[in-house]
């Protein structure tokens, strides 16, 4: 395993369209190697999501996991697609590996409904409510060259990472 380099926010990769992948490369060694640096990318760098084109890939592929009470199950979502929003919009911290320092709190949907693949091409199809909706849309926000600060409708939450830990720590921070 390897751990990847993150593209922060003014790299162009982070502003594509990210392509679909193909179904035959899915079960290629390589294409299941970069899954599992994905994931070691993720876990170092103390994330709960990371969606592809911030490792400069530009594919439709995330990983998701959050162990632990409150968390959620270890996830791949390849070419996703969100089929169903809630009625109910809830606002939630976030933060993204792609955005050093920088919290916000941006409103969602509190429920989504998503299909697409698991790593082994097998077709998903699931609702996600609570952190794991948030970071599903975080992710599939990621996959169309949207990071959070797009959907922040204002701005007066932006916290700088030390100002956030020292004012607004007990309000768990989503950082995907
Ligand atoms: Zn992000």
């Amino acid at each position: 395993m390897a751990s990847l380099e993150i593209a922060k926010l003014g790299n162009p990769v982070l502003r594509k369209k990210a392509e679909p992948v193909p179904q035959g490369e899915i079960d290629t060694p390589a294409f299941q190697q970069f899954i599992d640096d994905m994931f070691e990318t993720m876990v170092e760098a103390e994330g709960i999501g990371l969606a592809a084109p911030q490792v400069s890939r530009s594919q439709q592929v995330v990983v998701m996991d959050l162990p632990g009470e409150g968390g959620f199950p270890k996830t791949v979502l390849i070419n996703p697609k969100i089929v169903f929003y809630g009625p109910q919009q809830v606002d939630n911290w976030e933060g993204c590996l792609s955005v050093d320092g920088l919290r916000g709190k941006v409103t969602r949907p509190s429920m989504v409904r998503v299909q697409g693949l698991d790593r082994y091409g097998a077709p998903v199809d699931f609702e996600a409510t609570g952190l794991f909706g948030v970071c599903i849309q975080h992710e599939l926000d990621h996959l169309i060259g949207k990071v959070f600060l797009d959907r922040m409708t204002e701005f007066s939450s932006l916290t700088q990472l030390e100002e956030f830990d020292r004012f607004w720590k007990q309000e768990d921070a989503a950082v995907i």
